[in-house]
């Protein structure tokens, strides 16, 4: 299975191969920030499905609430962000679901900072009031 995600005006693509290995829900505050949404989806590839074929990003980097570095890459022209790189978790990308534009993508597994999102959310997903998933250990 070949899948494509792209930014709000197409110029950046990336091109993603198999399932992914998870789909994630945040409510988290910087998710709310960064999307402008409600909350954010992340499908977790392995770093070698995943590939640029179109486009040019820029990354921003911050700490996450792990303490570990998310270097966020977003389209130079429209400013969507794509993809983002855990250094908790240096195995995988972060691909965002929503710009699979796709109804039939796997839905998350989970919903993680649960603490942080809206009241009135009420989501037929396992929630975490944080984030539980161990991280890679430090290199
Ligand atoms: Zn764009
Ligand atoms: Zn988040």
């Amino acid at each position: 299975m070949e899948r494509h995600a792209s930014c709000h005006c197409g110029k950046l693509v990336l091109r993603c191969t198999g399932e992914p290995s998870k789909v994630s829900l945040c409510h988290c505050f910087d998710c709310q920030r960064r999307t402008g949404s409600l909350f954010s989806v992340a499908a977790f590839f392995p770093r070698d499905r995943v590939a640029v074929t179109a486009g040019e990003a820029k990354a921003f980097t911050r700490p996450s609430a792990s303490g570990r570095d998310v270097s966020f890459h977003f389209c130079l022209e429209c400013g969507s962000s794509l993809w983002w790189e855990p250094d908790r978790l240096p195995h995988l990308i972060g691909v965002a679901a929503g710009a699979f534009a796709d109804r039939d993508f796997p839905m998350p597994e989970q919903a993680v900072w649960s603490e942080q999102g809206h009241a009135w959310l009420d989501l037929p997903l396992v929630a975490h009031p944080r984030n539980p998933v161990k991280a890679a250990p430090s290199k």
